[in-house]
């Protein structure tokens, strides 16, 4: 795999990261870091974006999944997180902003770009970045997904980001639904910002 330099930019290289994070998660769930990683880097290529944020946001999107879902609820008060309704009943979806937090804590990552795109990957939000969009999709897409609705995703992910981020965000609320679980409104909010935009 081909290794992305860090330049002197971050205070831990992604070597450092890469070796620090895979002793602390599941080898599944490393691997599918991995992929998103290089997903996001493909895609940031594509988009004219920085590549080492795309790497790094990537590559730490999961660092999170370390911890059980139960556990989650007392980091967010540990690092002063606003747990909202929805994610006090599926407390999963708050390994994104835990996550941000590990990546500063533990990772050294100071960079609010790359820290909001982990941020927010669990539900998307209104009016996305760049880098947010590349790692939501990148996260949906990577190689090691296979399920039905990611062909439609892949196909157009490197034609035009907001189809590929409005196709995906429904496949997310689809999936909700199916499991009966609530939908988190920054899902909504980022489906229906994409979609009065492009009316
Ligand atoms: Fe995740
Ligand atoms: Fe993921």
């Amino acid at each position: 795999m081909k290794i992305i330099r860090t330049e002197g930019k971050f205070p831990m290289t992604i070597e450092e990261i890469m070796e620090k994070l895979k002793n602390s998660l599941p080898a599944k769930r490393y691997v599918h870091s991995l992929n998103v990683m290089e997903t996001a880097c493909a895609l940031a290529k594509r988009y004219n974006q920085d590549l080492e944020k795309a790497a790094l946001a990537g590559l730490l999107h999961d660092c999170a999944r370390r911890y059980q879902s139960h556990e989650l609820p007392g980091l967010c008060q540990k690092y002063g997180i606003a747990v909202d309704n929805i994610s006090c009943l599926h407390p999963l979806l708050l390994h994104g902003p835990v996550g941000s937090f590990v990546a500063r804590e533990e990772y050294q990552v100071t960079d609010e770009e790359v820290l909001s795109a982990i941020y927010c990957h669990t539900t998307g939000k209104e009016n996305m970045s760049r880098l947010e969009k590349i790692v939501f999709i990148a996260d949906f897409i990577e190689p090691g997904r296979d399920f039905d609705e990611v062909e439609g995703v892949r196909d157009i992910a490197f034609e035009d980001l907001d189809k590929a981020l409005l196709k995906a965000l429904d496949c997310v609320i689809f999936y909700v639904i199916k499991k009966g679980h609530l939908i988190h409104q920054d899902s909504i909010k980022a489906r229906n910002y994409l979609l009065m935009k492009s009316t």
